[in-house]
């Protein structure tokens, strides 16, 4: 089996985003693999581990894709801080005698974000809604990486490794299967320093927001790179919490039209067209949403990435560009209206290295800044006695059962398959059990 084959059969997808199927991703001509480190997103810790205590095995796994795709340059991509990572992967590359080199970037937001990492590595600009393909590269990220090593040792990936910080007695890095619910983790980090709190999957900035009356519906999947617990009165709950019409309204009375979101817009920065203060003009008019859906600015939306710079750093006045243009992104979408490319050429913007947003000032902006600096170095290892594995963990359909109630399934089984000739992910059994119910998640329980 070709090491496509084995990321495929072991179900491999994007770990730091939102779960692109590997197999896929990786296939097509690259001149470069960039080997994504940069973990952006304040507070996060996952990859940093990895980094640490994986980095043969991180070596190993990107000298075989290099080897199998012919891709001539290799590069771990990290931040300049991050010394222990940094030699720890010079040791491990150095002992394999491998061609593999490091960039070390400075600590600013979004550093890990697939277009902007291609330019810091390569200066080459991935085109407006284009791929990094485009440009001839392919990003993966640490956790990825470490996936697919394991699919090269026939592991499927049915372990997830994640950090969970902020209002919990002792925050930790955790490697649990798949599917364990949010309240074990949270338990296994010594337990929320309150009783109730806001729950956030993944980072600060683009992780999603789970009210603590949803946090019994929340499990671990395969994307899962964080679990935030913070205060249900801080900044991100309320900032989730206002609703789309009261956001348009607000920007219809509050925008001054300064421009700090389109000047410090990482899209933006890097030659594409989008630029949130002209959004937030046209929707200022009045005008409903849906007559305004040809409108080229408003059609720029779509080369939003969500990084939330513009709301959390830039708007002096509170308002959401980003939220904004994630509901036109929807409106652009349902009425079957594709970003079209008119430009032929893109050009960073001179002053973007100026107007690079350091991480630490990001996490106080965020409200976030008191659990920046928590040292968070050990490895908790856990098996729930049940897990609910989602079947929508990739981006592509949901995957279809391939078991029903009552059957026996060892951890590392396949419990569900991608639909013949759709975009999807194999998923696997997390830990050994009988399936106690199947629909959209398929429930596993150990020791009945
Ligand atoms: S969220 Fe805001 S800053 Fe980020 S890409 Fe979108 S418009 Fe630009
Ligand atoms: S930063 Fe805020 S106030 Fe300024 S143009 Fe953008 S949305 Fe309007």
């Amino acid at each position: 089996m070709g090491i496509l084959e084995k990321i495929a059969a072991a179900g491999v997808v994007g770990c730091g985003g939102a779960g692109f199927p590997t197999h896929v991703k990786l296939k097509g001509q690259f001149d470069c693999l960039i080997v994504n480190g940069a973990e952006c997103e304040p507070l996060l810790r996952t990859d940093r581990w990895l980094m640490r205590n994986k980095a043969a095995e991180l070596v190993e796994a990107v000298l075989a894709v290099k080897e199998a795709l012919h891709i001539p340059r290799v590069v771990f991509a990290l931040k300049h801080h991050y010394e222990e990572e940094s030699a720890a992967l010079r040791s491990a590359i150095r002992a394999a005698g491998a061609p593999i080199e490091l960039c070390e970037l400075e600590s600013f937001y979004p550093a890990g974000d697939e277009q902007t990492i291609v330019y810091e590595v390569t200066g080459r600009v991935v085109p407006p809604a284009g791929l990094p393909s485009e440009v001839g590269c392919v990003v993966d990220n640490v956790a990825t990486m470490y996936a697919i090593y394991e699919s090269m040792q026939d592991v499927p990936f049915t372990q997830k490794y994640l950090t969970v910080t902020g209002e919990v007695r002792s925050p930790v890095v955790l490697r649990v299967p798949v599917g364990t619910s949010f309240r074990h983790c949270i338990e296994l980090a010594g337990g929320a320093l309150t009783n109730r709190f806001y729950t956030v999957a993944g980072g600060p900035m683009m992780g999603r927001g789970v009210p603590y009356e949803g946090l019994d519906d929340a499990v671990v999947t395969k994307t899962t790179s964080a679990i935030l617990v913070l205060p249900e009165d801080g900044y991100r709950a309320g900032h989730d919490t206002v609703d789309i019409c009261h956001m348009l309204n607000r920007a219809r009375s509050a925008c001054i039209q300064c421009t700090q979101c389109t000047q410090l817009c990482p899209r933006h920065l890097l030659g594409h067209g989008l630029q949130p203060h002209r959004i937030m003009r046209k929707l200022a008019a009045g005008t409903a949403v849906g007559e305004l859906l040809h409108d080229s600015d408003i059609r720029n939306a779509q080369l939003c990435c969500e990084c939330g710079v513009c709301e959390v750093y830039a708007c002096p006045m509170g308002l959401q560009p980003r939220k904004i243009n994630v509901m036109l992104k929807k409106a652009l979408r349902d009425a079957g209206i594709k970003y079209q490319r008119t430009e032929t050429h893109w050009e960073p913007n001179l002053n973007r290295e100026l107007r690079k947003i350091p991480t630490e000032r990001l996490a106080s902006r965020a409200g976030v800044y008191q659990y920046y600096n928590y040292e968070i170095r050990e490895l908790l290892c856990d098996t729930p006695e049940q897990v609910t594995i989602p079947l929508n963990m990739h981006i592509g359909v949901p995957a279809v059962p391939t078991v029903t109630v009552g059957d026996v399934v060892q951890k590392g089984d396949v419990i569900a398959c991608p639909q013949e000739g759709a975009l999807g992910a194999i998923i696997h059994a997390s830990i050994t059990g009988r399936v106690r119910s199947v629909g959209t998640s398929i429930t596993i329980v150990s020791g009945e």
